[in-house]
This record gives C-alpha cells, structure tokens and sequence, in this order.
C-alpha cells in the first residue's frame, strides 16, 4: 500500500497561508497531497474598513471566513484553529491580553501543536523562519512552537497517551534577502517608506534586508497552480487594500515573488548548497 503524503503548515494568521506560502500548498493538494493548516489565532487585530465589516459580529468571524473561503481555493483538506489571540508587533497594547499569542508560554503552544502533529501524521512540517518572515511576534512564536513541536510529538514528555509520531522534515518558508535588497532599491527610488511597509506598515524592508540570510534548499514551482493562490489571497478582501504606497510597486512586488516559493530545510540538516525541488525527497 502506499502511504498517504501528508503536509501540516503552522502559521499564525488568516491570510498567512495565501499570502505567503499559498502556491506551495495549492501545488501540493493539487497533486494528491493532504494538506493540513494550523492558523494560531483568527486575526483579531487586523484593521478592516468598516464595508467589509457587514454581517459579521467580530473581526474574528469575518477572517476566519476569509480563511475557509482561501483554504477551499487552495484545496487544503483542515484548517484547525489553536484559538489564541492576535498580537500586535512588539510594544503593542494587544501583546499584554491575556490570551495574545506572543503572550504564550511555549511550552504549551508546541504541546498543542505536538498533539495535531501525532493526529495528522504529516511527513512534511512546514513554518516561519526563524524571524517569521518580517519579525511579527506571532510569527516567530509559531516558530519556536513549531520547533520544539516537531521534536515533542514523538516524545513521551509531552505525551497526553496519544500515539507518538516523528515527522520526517521540517521546513522554513523562507524570503530570498537578494530579492529584498533589489525591492528596497527600487521602492526608495520611488520614495515608498521601507521602513513602513505593507497593508498594516507593520513591514521594515530595510531591517530585513540586512537580516542574515537562509539556505535556499527548495525551491517549489507553482506556475501552473499560481491562479489558485490568486484565488485564495482574494478571499482576504479585508486585507487586500495597500492605500497609496506606489500601487504598480506592490503590484510588482507580487508578480516577482509568484510562481515559486523558497525553503530551507531545517530537519534533517542538509549543506546549504542543496537545491530540490520537491519538500519530500
Ligand atoms: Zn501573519
């Protein structure tokens, strides 16, 4: 019999999953794969115009319905939900509620990860980097819950008497700094503030650009499957609007970083110089 590949993705937001590593998982559920999405929290502090807002009762409600609509697109089987609250980035207000998932020990957060992770069975584990893609203290919570999970879920320490499972990979989703460098260039030029970036100008280009940068160990090819990933990011309708940061930039910006997403495998190691194309070779 051949065994089912399975895929988990542990990210902390609605819109995470399209936004960034969505033509991976469209490629991947296209081809038989199961895939599986871990979302931490339901986006409770994103800003949302008051239009979108109709026929819902909380931002929560509205973006976890985005969510189901871009997981369908994106043909992934589950979404479960870990049910923490959004954090803002560091210094915000909305880091001290008590339920923030910045606020989390992390120790509980990979125990609950862990116990999806011996349910689901996945081979292939994939999350943040290390920075969480642009240093969103969700993001690198998820992270580190994500690490210390990977290894936990085959440990007995952490074990509720569930079945123990070692996943075979773990995998960072990860942003080519040469890329980011070139896009600072260019936005400056422009005179878009890179230190302001993005919907929520929550995004330091500039800072990123000179963070360390990753091994490139996969690079996955979603050409063909990019009109699903289109689909998906067009769910979050509520958090597709950029204002007036130079439009045709961020319009750019997309069309260069789509068609191809790149990782590093973080388990088991590998030399940096290893290029694959598929995360479960
Ligand atoms: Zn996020």
């Amino acid at each position: 019999m051949v065994e089912t590949k399975k895929l988990l993705s542990v990210l902390a937001h609605p819109d995470d999953e399209s936004f960034g590593m969505g033509g991976t998982l469209a490629y991947y559920s296209s081809i038989g794969v199961e895939v599986y999405l871990i979302c931490a929290t339901r986006g409770e502090v994103g800003e949302v115009e008051p239009e979108f807002f109709e026929g819902y009762s909380s931002i929560a409600e509205l973006r976890e319905e985005e969510l189901r609509c871009a997981a369908k697109a994106l043909g992934i089987k589950e979404v479960i939900f870990l049910d923490y609250r959004d954090s803002g980035m560091q210094g915000s207000a909305d880091n001290d509620h008590p339920q923030a998932l910045a606020f989390q020990s992390v120790n509980d957060v990979a125990a609950k990860i862990a116990s999806i992770i011996r349910k689901i069975k996945p081979q292939v584990v994939v999350t943040f980097d290390p920075v969480g893609g642009y240093h969103h203290p969700d993001h690198i919570a998820i992270h580190d819950a994500t690490m210390l999970a990977f290894d936990a879920a085959s440990s007995i320490e952490f074990s509720d008497g569930e079945e123990l499972f070692q996943p075979e990979k773990l995998y960072f989703h990860i942003f080519p700094k040469g890329f980011i460098r070139f896009m600072v260039k260019l936005l400056k030029i422009f005179a878009v503030d890179v230190n302001h970036f993005g919907r929520n100008k929550d995004i330091d280009l500039e800072m990123l650009a000179g963070d360390k940068d990753y091994p490139r160990n996969a690079v996955i090819n979603f050409k063909k499957y990019a009109k699903m990933k289109d689909e998906a990011s067009n769910c979050h309708a509520s958090q597709l609007n950029f204002g007036n940061q130079a439009p045709f930039l961020v319009n750019l910006f997309r069309k260069m970083t789509s068609g191809r997403d790149s990782f590093m495998q973080a388990f088991p190691e590998v030399p940096k110089s290893l290029k694959k194309t598929d995360l479960f070779l």
